[in-house]
């Protein structure tokens, strides 16, 4: 059994800073988890503790069901690939695919037919059987990164760990190495923790993610159901660009209140009991329309190409609209240069959260 489980882990530094407070969470085997967050969160020390790079201050780390708190890292049986490649310059690639395992301790050490075998089967995979015989300097930054993840690999880890493996590579390469990573996690299926602040990486990599923040985990859930349910207004805002609209206010009487901004709740939040609230909605769900809504100043128009991005004024509330490229009724090219439009907020993909 090869999956991962935290049972209460804290890590405190010896400075007493809390960098992860309390985490439960279990990773199942041969499941493709993204630890996502922004900088600061604690995906790193997370990642870390499970490596063995860093101590646990409490609470237990278990890999297949076994407690690796105080295994050394190279007894964890996990493949590591980093920001950096850190390949060896002067070897070849076939060397440095087949370096690990050459260096085993003796007794640990695989016969050199089996080496080769692991590192043909890797190299055949990551498409750098031509590239054997170059040197890293001979490769590009995706195929450098391509050598590293094979590397880990040829170990046959229980488990493969990824700490922002693509954030040195250009846009381009960034995405189609995503779509490569992914094909070759459904082609492996080795249980992997992969830490990123990009949330399209963990959105299109993760069988599910679990979102830190300030140490704490937010939310674990697959992708999309942290989309569309957000536990709070951190992951609500965190997953999705431009970010999910917010506002803070109060419910009575079924409408929502926020300074002079006031409206009818959609039928799904009619029933909420009255209190403080932050209402949400996405802002492809900020529906424009022709006739009756909310009156609203346009601020700012972004046009994108196959989308555009409305910045609006809704009684002295921000609010952000995206529209994908349409000839649309109520909101032509021609309506969006006037100086206000409508907008309807009782949409049913909106959230309450209580304050
Ligand atoms: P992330 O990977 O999410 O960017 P990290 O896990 O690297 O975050 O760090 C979490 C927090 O712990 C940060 O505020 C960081 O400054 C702090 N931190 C990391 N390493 C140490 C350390 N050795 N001593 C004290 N604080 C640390």
């Amino acid at each position: 059994m090869r999956e991962v489980e935290f049972k209460a882990v804290n890590k405190t530094y010896p400075n007493g800073y809390v960098a992860v407070e309390r985490l439960d969470l279990r990773v199942e085997e041969g499941e493709f988890l993204v630890l996502l967050g922004p900088s600061g969160c604690g995906k790193s020390t997370t990642l870390r503790m499970l490596a063995g790079l860093e101590t646990v201050s409490n609470g237990d780390i278990l890999i297949g069901g076994t407690k690796v708190n105080d295994l050394p890292p190279g007894a964890r049986e996990l493949g590591m690939v980093f920001q950096s490649y850190a390949l060896y310059p002067h070897m070849t690639i076939e060397d440095n695919l087949s370096f690990g395992l050459r260096m085993a301790k003796q007794g640990e050490r695989l016969d050199s037919r089996e080496i080769a075998n692991r590192v043909g089967e890797a190299a055949e995979m990551l498409d750098l059987t031509q590239l054997l015989d170059r040197k890293p300097k001979a490769l590009s930054g995706g195929q450098r990164q391509r050598v590293a993840i094979g590397r880990a690999l040829v170990r046959r880890p229980k488990v493969l760990l990824m700490d922002e493996p693509l954030s040195n590579l250009d846009a381009k390469l960034r995405n189609q190495m995503r779509i490569e990573l992914r094909r070759l996690h459904e082609l492996h299926g080795t249980t992997t923790v992969y830490v990123t602040h990009d949330q399209v990486e963990a959105m299109t990599l993760a069988d599910r993610i679990a979102i830190m923040h300030g140490g704490i985990l937010q939310q674990h859930a697959p992708p999309l159901e942290a989309y569309h349910n957000p536990n709070n207004p951190f992951v609500a805002s965190f997953l999705g660009t431009p970010a999910m609209n917010l506002i803070q206010g109060k419910v009575e009487n079924q409408k929502f209140k926020a300074g002079d901004l006031c409206f009818e709740l959609p039928d799904h939040l009619k029933d909420t009991q009255c209190g403080n609230y932050t209402f949400g909605i996405r802002p492809e769900n900020v529906n424009v329309v022709s006739q009756g809504g909310l009156r609203c100043d346009v601020r700012g128009v972004e046009r994108l190409g196959d989308q555009t991005i409305y910045h609006l004024n809704a009684a002295g509330q921000e609010v952000t609209a995206l529209r994908h490229q349409q000839i649309d009724e109520g909101f032509t090219s021609t309506t969006v240069d006037t100086s206000y439009v409508h907008i309807s907020l009782t949409e049913p993909a909106t959230v309450l959260f209580p304050q």
